[in-house]
């Protein structure tokens, strides 16, 4: 009940905007690094000095006007080109709709093309984050097109759909970042329950790693974290061939943990004043976040 409660504020046009105004509120600031690229860039200081390697996302998402997705690749350039200078151990993960797939699929492919590019020159890899249902397709489409010119891209694998084994194994060839999925998604296309969407996600992390290609193991479960120990320690995988992910200011000690162990680790450093929509999908997924919204509300 409160996931669908939060997933449908998730999408509301007017607190969106509103929530741009007002700046990091409700407790957001636990989970976002900030509302510009200077905090952001502190951020994954403080995490690369424990051996943290991160990806950033200047948020924004379901754009529906021209003005705003050619903003939002002026800003994605700026963190290409500050990541860049500052020479942080990072990369950047960016949703196509946040480019105009919304609008115009030419103008959003330029968009990405624009940035794709620019990070190639530095060296720097860019992941296609995976949206809703409605957007996975023309995602991928996007991710064929720029992949023939370019090798620094990569994408996401949701597990609760049925499709992700098909899609899995056709970009095999691909880093992948395997997630279970963060959106509301029907029957028709996905699996709905969380056992059915735990045991497909277990099963595309050892296809992947087994495939050989890099594998971002992206989940805040230490069933399943455990799990993949055990597993690429029987499959005698190295290290190197896979990492893992969380998002900024979850299970902290446990990523301090986990580098600390020897194993690539990864956060997911989102930041903006964009921040609403991020936030009240990570309030779905764990409602005990909630105690962090209490807490800033009533320590005022
Ligand atoms: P859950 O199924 O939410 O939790 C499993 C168990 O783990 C819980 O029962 C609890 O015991 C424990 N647990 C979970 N969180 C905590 C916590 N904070 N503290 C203590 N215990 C906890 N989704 C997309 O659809 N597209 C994307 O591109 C995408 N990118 C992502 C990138 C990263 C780096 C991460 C971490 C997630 C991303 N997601 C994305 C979200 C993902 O799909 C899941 O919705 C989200 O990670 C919640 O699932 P989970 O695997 O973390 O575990």
């Amino acid at each position: 009940m409160l996931k669908d409660l939060f997933i449908g504020l998730s999408k509301n046009q007017f607190l969106n905007t509103a929530a741009k105004k007002y700046g990091l509120k409700l407790g957001a600031q636990s989970v976002v690094a900030g509302t510009n690229i200077a905090e952001a860039i502190n951020s994954i200081k403080e995490l690369n000095a424990h051996g943290i390697s991160c990806t950033v996302d200047n948020l924004g998402e379901f754009v529906m006007k021209k003005e705003d997705a050619t903003a939002a690749k002026e800003q994605i350039l700026e963190v290409v080109e500050a990541i860049h200078e500052s020479k942080v151990d990072a990369h950047i993960s960016l949703k196509p709709s946040q480019l105009g797939l919304d609008i115009d699929y030419s103008f959003c492919l330029d968009n990405l093309k624009e940035i794709v590019a620019k990070a190639y020159g530095y060296g720097i890899f860019i992941n296609f984050d995976m949206e809703d249902h409605d957007r996975l397709q023309p995602s991928f489409d996007l991710l064929d097109e720029l992949s023939k010119e370019y090798d620094n891209i990569g994408t996401v694998i949701q597990a609760y759909f049925y499709r992700a084994a098909e899609d899995i194994e056709q970009y095999k060839n691909y880093r992948l970042r395997i997630v279970k999925g963060a959106y509301k998604e029907p029957a028709d296309v996905a699996y709905t329950s969380k056992e059915e969407i735990d045991k497909n996600y277990i099963k595309l992390i050892e296809h992947h790693l087994l495939n050989g290609k890099f594998t971002s193991i992206a989940t805040h479960d230490h069933n399943v974290i455990n799990h993949v120990k055990r597993f690429v320690k029987k499959h005698e995988i190295s290290n190197d061939k896979f990492e893992f992910q969380m998002l900024y200011g979850f299970r902290k000690e446990m990523q301090l943990e986990l580098a600390k162990e020897g194993y690539n680790f990864c956060t997911y450093i989102p930041f903006g004043d964009d921040w609403y929509g991020y936030y009240m999908r990570r309030l779905a997924e764990r409602p005990q976040n909630l105690n962090l919204v209490a807490k800033q509300v009533f320590n005022k």
